[in-house]
């Protein structure tokens, strides 16, 4: 058996997927003739029409056509004889295939990316797509498309990426199984919000277990067995059977306000990394959204969200959601959260640097786009706005100072909004050190227990080693959470917690007694987290 870390619940039976990460670096390889850099191109070219061919026929039968036509648009691209000669001029330059096409690649992907127009960008993802695809023909890696496993694929991989992550078919996939990452990294989070059990910080994982193997996976303890056998199978699918069971018992909290024993009645709402996400939080229960991390909608593409993309899509949540509270985060980036095109410098420390609401004041611009869409939407539902990692009351004023002028020119354009509140997240002990302060300012806090116990303990919280001191009980931890709370009571400003934390039974007494209003959590942990505020005196 091998032991990780249990990070979304439920177990998976089903066969292996290694999903290989190999870079695709070409630096060792070795200039052969013209002639035979010539034909292992062709031989890429050849390869890749062949298996772009077969997928094209096997989603056309499983109705993909949509995606069909874009592998197709993928095939013509590369039809273009103007493409092909002019790689081929590159080996006649000297460059090996892998460099030939890599730079020919490069330079559509820099043309296309460059223009105004949606769909000529879309080309330059396009080819993004082909070249990574001949590198991999080229170099023998082994890559396999997640979006297309089967189903009762387990996939196993290093880590996965929230990209990565974001192009699973859930119906698909058992269990995922990782090397890396913590109860609390994105993949772990996007796992339970996929209700996929995983196993995470498996040591060797994409070593020890084989393409094709057979694998249980328990998602509560972190336990992989490899190989099992008919008896070991037949015990986890009937845990499995009693999990779904017991999870179809919690419908009974649907539409029921989370009341303790005493009557005092606690909002439970969802956390959400994309506007399809509300689907989810409405379908578990959920009174509100407590967070939508914005950041997902930065990620997997080549340059930032317009302002209208992003209207649309925090107006989507807002008008789903009615009179419900929506409360969205400000753009929180750096970090572990790395976007390429917003070029963020590599630092030495990147979980004390340049990220979330620093980055952003210092990139007015781009902050600027966020808030007038953030305004413009508010005025379709219920918006709050929140800003993460804040360490100083200043960053508060110069963020409404931000908001103030975007309100102007929304006013002098013309254009529909409404004014939104303005919060915080207390996720750093500087927040939370001078939360009675912060409480003049901001017009609600939303506690972050990811970042504030790891800023706490000064733990990174993906690091295995140090895992035992990442812990929101520590007392120094559970002081900054009750002075918080409190803080906030005192100041007459609601207080909620969006971290994990808020989803944890053993924690959720003190926090219904501290007085914390509202619990955002998982999608998939609002009704157990609503039956537990009920248990509560
Ligand atoms: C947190 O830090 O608790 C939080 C909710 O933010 P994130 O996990 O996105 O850093
Ligand atoms: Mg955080």
């Amino acid at each position: 058996m091998l032991k990780g870390i249990g990070a979304s619940q439920g177990y998976g039976i089903g066969r292996a997927v290694i999903i290989d990460d190999t870079p695709l670096d070409y630096s060792g390889v070795r200039y052969t003739t013209p002639d035979g850099e010539k034909a292992r191109l062709d031989r890429a070219v050849e390869d890749f029409t062949k298996e772009t061919a077969q997928q094209i026929a096997a989603l056309k039968d499983s109705a993909g056509e949509k995606e069909a036509l874009i592998l197709e648009g993928h095939l013509t691209m590369l039809q273009d004889p103007f493409m092909l000669s002019q790689m081929k001029e590159n080996i006649d330059g000297g460059s090996v295939a892998e460099a030939a096409a890599d730079a020919v690649c490069n330079m559509f992907i820099d043309m296309f990316s460059g223009v105004e127009d949606e769909m000529m960008r879309q080309r330059a993802s396009d080819i993004k797509d082909i070249r990574d695809s001949l590198l991999k023909l080229l170099l023998g890696v082994n890559s396999v498309a997640i979006e297309k496993v089967p189903a009762g694929s387990i996939l196993v991989a290093k880590d996965f990426t929230p990209s990565m992550t974001s192009r699973i078919n859930k119906e698909n996939v058992a269990a995922i199984v990782t090397e890396i990452g913590g109860v609390t990294s994105h993949s772990a989070i996007l796992a339970r919000a996929m209700e996929i059990p995983a196993a995470l910080s498996v040591p060797d994982a994409t070593r020890v277990i084989r393409d094709g193997d057979e694998l249980v996976v328990d998602g509560f303890k972190g336990e992989v067995f490899p190989t099992p056998d008919e008896s070991l199978k037949a015990d986890y699918a009937a845990r499995q059977e009693k999990y779904l069971k017991d999870k179809a018992a919690l419908a009974a909290f649907f539409d029921k306000p989370a009341k303790t024993k005493s009557g005092v009645v606690k909002q439970v709402y969802g956390n959400i990394g994309k506007a399809q996400d509300v689907e989810n939080v409405l379908q578990n229960g959920g009174e509100g959204i407590g967070l939508f991390r914005t950041e997902f909608l930065f990620m997997d593409r080549d340059t930032a969200p317009t302002e209208e993309e992003q209207f649309e899509a925090y107006a989507a949540v807002a008008r789903a959601m009615g009179e419900r509270e929506v409360i969205i985060r400000t753009l929180d980036i750096g970090g572990d959260k790395a976007i390429d095109y917003l070029s963020i410098e590599k630092e030495e420390n990147p979980f004390l640097g340049h990220r979330a609401i620093r980055y952003c004041l210092d990139h007015e611009e781009l902050f600027k786009t966020q808030l007038r869409a953030l305004l413009r939407a508010a005025a379709c539902g219920n918006v709050k706005i929140m800003l993460p990692l804040v360490t100083t009351v200043d960053e508060i004023r110069a963020a409404k100072a931000l908001l103030a002028v975007c309100r102007a020119e929304l006013e002098k354009e013309g254009k529909p909004f409404k004014d939104a509140p303005v919060g915080v997240m207390i996720e750093t002990p500087s927040a939370a050190l001078i939360s009675d302060l912060m409480a003049k300012e901001a017009a609600f806090f939303s506690i972050g227990t990811n970042d504030l116990t790891g800023y706490t303990m000064a733990v990174d919280r993906g690091n295995a080693k140090v895992k035992g001191l990442y812990d929101v009980f520590q007392p120094s931890v559970l002081r900054a959470i009750e002075m918080t709370i409190k803080n906030a009571g005192a100041a007459g400003i609601p207080v909620g917690m969006c971290g994990e934390a808020a989803a944890d039974p053993r924690l959720i007494p003190s926090l219904v007694e501290w007085g914390l209003d509202e619990f955002s959590v998982t999608p998939t942990s609002i009704l157990q987290t609503k039956k537990n505020i009920c248990d509560c005196e």
